[in-house]
């Protein structure tokens, strides 16, 4: 899989599963477009990226923000000439019981994981219609099959990642643009380590491969899905989940 030539963006990109796919695509010959809020762990791994041969660009966003996402999108199409690749990543958690859960934690979890990738994808949809070339894909989570406890929120936005992602595959599809979705189900990252040793127990007691992933194995199907090997896959879902859920 070569992507000599070829542009990608992805959100989210300074740590964790973000920075796994964008070090990949980097390493397979794309030009990376790292975007995230935080600008400083952005250029650490951009450096990173640089210092192994990669061409990258880090640009400090918020996916929140429609019109700050829309001039960006402008700016990197003028910038680049041609934008091959969306990888829409970027995501919080805000866990709680429905009962107790804050207005605010509903809102923002559903303004990063769902409007986020309705902003990039909204953006970069004309452009990618006129290319008659695009391959965009929404990294969501098993708990948006399953549910989860304590994560109505979060859940929601994911499960809602899946519908846009069919949706939006329904209708682009005959400008040969793919829209795909995986959905990992627990990765080694900074998201996951917050919770506690007891609850990371419970996950690792209903994971058959009998351990967590990381955050390569989600970048590896990434990478896949982007790639002209995956021409006729659209509007699907991979699970990473070391069998969590089949
Ligand atoms: P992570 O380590 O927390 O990384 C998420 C990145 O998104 C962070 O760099 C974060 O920046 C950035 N971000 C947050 N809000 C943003 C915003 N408004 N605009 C731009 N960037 C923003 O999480 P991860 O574990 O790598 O997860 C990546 C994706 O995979 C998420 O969509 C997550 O829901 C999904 N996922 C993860 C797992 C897992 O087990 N880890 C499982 C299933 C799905 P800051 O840190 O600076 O806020």
């Amino acid at each position: 899989m070569d992507f000599s030539g070829k542009t990608s963006i992805v959100t989210g990109a300074s740590q964790g599963i973000g920075e796994a796919i964008a070090v990949n695509l980097a390493q397979n010959g794309a030009e990376t477009i790292l975007v995230d809020i935080q600008k400083q762990k952005l250029d650490l791994v951009a450096r990173k990226i640089e210092n192994k041969g990669g061409k990258t660009f880090a640009y400090e966003a918020d996916v929140t923000d429609t019109a700050e996402v829309t001039s960006l999108i402008e700016k990197l199409i003028q910038n680049h000439e041609t934008i091959h690749h969306l990888v829409n990543n970027a995501g919080i958690t805000r866990d709680n019981l429905l009962m107790r859960m804050k207005e605010e934690e509903w809102d923002s979890v559903l303004a990063v994981n769902l409007k986020g990738v309705f902003n990039f994808s909204k953006a970069l949809i004309r452009h990618m219609i006129k290319n008659r070339y695009g391959r965009i894909v929404n990294i969501s989570s098993v708990v948006g099959l399953t549910g989860n406890p304590g994560q109505t929120n979060y859940s929601a936005s994911k499960a809602g990642v899946l519908g846009l992602t069919k949706s939006l595959a329904r209708e682009v599809a005959s400008r040969g643009i793919t829209v795909n979705a995986v959905a990992p189900g627990f990765i080694a990252t900074a998201m996951t380590e917050s919770l506690s040793e007891e609850v990371q127990k419970q996950f690792l007691g209903v994971i058959p491969v009998g351990r967590f992933g990381t955050p390569d194995e989600v970048a590896q199907a990434v990478r896949f899905l982007l790639s002209d090997e995956a021409s006729y896959i659209t509007g699907q879902v991979i699970n990473i989940n070391g069998g969590m859920f089949m």
